[in-house]
């Protein structure tokens, strides 16, 4: 079990670092790069590595690196890697705060709190250096940096750097702006969605708008496929998955007198569930054929794989809830719900089990803000609360996760995302 002075052990780590720690997240939200362009916060990091004697390795991409921290040696030969997982990309998006810290490259800025996970995950790797020095350390931790959370490359391009060779757990926190800092939202089973982009092309010789019966009238064709295709996957797929096929683009046409030849309609589609994620392209591909099929129309699907859903390992859950608990009090965690949001740390709990639990980063009594929003900003005690949490749960997993189950028999999801992207 955790030692009973681990909650004071991170106190005095904190008194002593946390000023450091909000500096280093402050530098980062000022100095935002998007994915596969985290150069200088891939330096930064692995200068603060270095400094604390650790030996970081950056990714063969040239951002986003890796960390071990070894084990009191040969003490629990039998434990594997406990991973803990922090993402160092921005978003396109200019940064609209007034504040000292505010993004210093127009079109950059951490809206989605990658800047505190950063930071969350690399506090807690320098408390662990400290206790594997002092021979507390009861088993090996990986610190992963990894690049382009936002554009679903940068876990696949870990797992391909051999970034999860010889690790039994790997334990992730998200910003959660609807939660009030001091608080964990936590569960098990799926907690945020799958989600593919679909691109439909319906095409026919057009003509005159007095003579549809001489074309192949595309502009109606797609009008029945973007009604007729939600409706129909509502009673093809088992609701309890929750599939969602929601339009977000539309266009035909150019003269109120003449088919055109082509129409194209965009969207995304969303899914809770894995099962039916998979049989999603097969099923999309039937029903936008048999709709346009049926007025004369050639179709053509563009079925763009994106990420599936974080399926969070029921242990893993629990091991969060309980190093959780054991630094913040019982109040402290609580249940959370599966959002239809995606995160690409969903690649990850497809090779070994895991999970991603919510921090929260409103400030009490703070309006509900949300994710991805230029005026987007945490309450930083935030940092302090993440790291205890990351501490805590990774040393629970070390104590109690030495015979880790064997990893999940779903890797044909990765596979089939990778074949069809
Ligand atoms: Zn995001
Ligand atoms: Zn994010």
């Amino acid at each position: 079990m955790l030692g009973h002075d681990l909650p004071e052990e991170l106190d005095q780590f904190l008194a002593a670092r946390e000023d450091e720690l909000i500096a280093f997240r402050r530098d980062l939200h000022a100095h935002p790069e998007p994915g596969l362009a985290e150069h200088r916060t891939t330096r930064v990091v692995a200068e603060r590595l270095a400094a604390a004697g650790l030996d970081p390795v950056v990714l063969p991409g040239g951002t986003g690196l890796l960390a071990d921290i070894a084990a009191a040696e040969n003490l629990y030969p039998e434990r594997t890697v406990v991973a803990l997982r922090a993402d160092l990309d921005a978003l396109p998006m200019d940064d609209e705060k007034d504040v000292p810290y505010r993004s210093a490259y127009p079109g950059a800025c951490h809206a989605c709190g990658h800047d505190v996970h950063t930071t969350v995950v690399l506090g807690a790797g320098l408390f662990l250096a400290e206790q594997a020095r002092a021979g507390l350390l009861p088993g090996p931790v990986r610190l992963i940096f990894q690049p382009d959370e936002e554009g679903s490359t940068g876990a696949k391009d870990v797992i391909a750097a051999g970034g999860l060779a010889s690790v039994g757990r790997v334990f992730a926190v998200h910003c959660d702006p609807r939660l009030d800092v001091g608080k964990l939202g936590i569960r098990s089973g799926a907690i945020t969605a799958a989600c593919d982009h679909i691109k439909v092309r319906v095409r026919g010789p057009g003509g005159h708008t007095a003579r549809p019966h001489l074309t192949a009238d595309v502009v109606y064709a797609l009008g029945k496929v973007v009604t007729e295709l939600p409706a129909a996957l509502s009673r093809r797929v088992d609701p309890r998955s929750s599939l969602s096929l929601v339009w977000g683009r539309i266009s035909a046409g150019s003269a109120a007198n003449a088919i055109p030849d082509e129409g194209i309609a965009e969207g995304t589609v969303r899914c809770l569930d894995n099962e039916a994620w998979a049989a999603a392209p097969a099923l999309i591909d039937e029903l936008v054929r048999s709709v346009a099929g049926a007025y004369g129309a050639t179709v053509e699907l563009d079925y763009c794989r994106n990420v599936p859903a974080t399926v969070n390992e029921e242990a893993s859950a629990a091991m969060f809830a309980t190093g959780a608990e054991s630094v913040l009090g019982q109040d402290g965690v609580m249940p959370t719900q599966q959002s239809l949001g995606a995160e690409d740390f969903a690649y990850y709990l497809d090779c070994v089990p895991g999970a991603l639990a919510r921090l929260g980063t409103r400030p009490p009594g703070g309006a509900d803000a949300d994710l991805h929003q230029p005026s987007f900003d945490v309450d930083e005690r935030a940092i302090g609360i993440g790291v205890r949490v990351m501490v805590a749960t990774a040393l629970t997993a070390l104590w109690h996760g030495a015979a880790a189950p064997e990893p999940p028999a779903h890797g044909s999801l990765a596979g089939a995302a990778e074949g069809e992207r």
